[in-house]
């Protein structure tokens, strides 16, 4: 058989967590963010999964964008960077995309053009210096915009640089700076997964919702399940050899795990090379028959070796890194990293299985 490392995709476990975030804000749109590949789950697929459901998408840059129209999504889908040159600009109003607008060059390239609608975003620097303007500099601003024949819809968004910490200050002097914006009466949208979960006064008209329909947690020290998201991605491989090891021998490169009692190692067909973090160290756990195992010793390009030793382990086994049974929030911080960088790190040489019809039954 080849080799088994795979990562199931559940589609219908995405769909019930979008749900799960349209009825925290039910007065808000959803656009779903779909940046870097559905967070590494395979664009094409979770686009489709969602597009009976969603209000609309979310992703970095215009390539992303083209890929979900390419895919026959008709939906709104709206570019988090916005245009990086004038000809995404054409593009985006050939694809009838929304263009964030986070700097004065972008808002340049939009003076040439003449024909066509196209609905805007004002990026608003909150407090995350990242992108955006001054909330002083946006009244002006919108003026400007209004003045252009091929601007569309204005509308304001924002981002949190602390919404995992739900009880950081930061968050709420954030929202008291896009308040002082009301009076110009638009549209805004500044809530990311853990906004929305923990800060309905940041809601808005929309809200955007990633790390959340991929089921793991958007805030710190908890995990997807204790919000009730279901996990998405199940990652998983199978024991492709077994060694009976004695007090004194080591295992892997570096000799990195230091046999000290009699010992069974299993030898499972993941690695960096997979995507699997190399910084996982000995302890991180996997998952064989409904029981929790041990990494033993330095993950490799191809392949980890667990202690299995007490356990009923064969070769064949199926291994699961992180999904169901395993969340894969307690691996990330077994990696000191975020479930964020662990799904978006996984390779191409893992093949992508979906389960859950693509198409909704509505
Ligand atoms: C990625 C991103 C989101 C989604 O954030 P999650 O924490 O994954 O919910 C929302 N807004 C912006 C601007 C983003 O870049």
């Amino acid at each position: 058989m080849a080799r088994a490392t795979r990562a199931i995709i559940n589609l219908h476990a995405l769909r019930d967590n979008y749900q799960l975030a349209k009825k925290q804000a039910p007065d808000s749109r959803a656009y779903a963010v779909v940046k870097a590949n559905a967070y590494g789950h395979g664009v094409v697929e979770v686009a489709n999964a969602l597009s009976a459901d969603a209000d609309g998408f979310a992703v970095a840059c215009v390539d992303e964008a083209i890929i979900l129209r390419q895919a026959g999504i008709l939906l709104p889908i709206l570019v988090l960077e916005g245009a990086m040159d004038k000809a995404e600009c054409l593009t985006a109003l050939e694809l009838d995309l929304e263009l964030a607008l986070h700097h004065l060059q972008q808002v340049d390239w939009l003076k040439d053009l003449d024909s066509g609608v196209l609905k805007v975003w004002i990026k608003v620097d909150s407090g995350m210096h990242r992108l955006g303007f001054s909330s002083s500099e946006v009244p002006a601003l919108v003026s400007q915009l209004r003045a252009l024949s091929v601007i569309g819809e204005i509308q304001l968004m924002s981002h949190f640089a602390c919404a995992d910490e739900p009880s950081n200050p930061f968050n709420l002097q954030q929202i008291k700076t896009i308040q002082t914006l009301e009076p110009i009466k638009l549209n805004w949208s500044m809530s990311n997964s853990a906004a929305i979960l923990t800060l309905p006064q940041a809601h808005g008209s929309l809200i955007r919702p990633g790390i959340m329909l991929y089921g793991a947690s958007p805030i710190q020290h908890q995990q997807g399940a204790d919000i009730g998201l279901q996990p998405v991605m199940t990652l998983q491989s199978e024991v492709i050899a077994l060694h009976q090891l004695s007090p004194g021998e080591t295992v892997g490169y570096g000799q990195g795990f230091l046999i000290e009692r009699p010992s069974i190692i299993a030898v499972v067909a993941i690695g960096y090379g997979d995507g699997y973090p190399r910084a996982a160290r000995t302890g991180t756990p996997v998952l064989i028959k409904g029981k929790q195992y041990p990494i033993a010793g330095r993950v490799s390009m191809d392949m980890i070796t667990i202690d299995v030793t007490g356990g009923d382990i064969s070769i064949g086994d199926t291994v699961t890194l992180w999904g169901t049974g395993l969340s894969a929030d307690i691996v990330a911080e077994q990696c000191n990293t975020i479930a964020y960088e662990l799904f978006c790190q996984i390779t191409n040489r893992v093949k992508r299985q979906y389960v859950g019809s693509i198409l909704t039954n509505r």
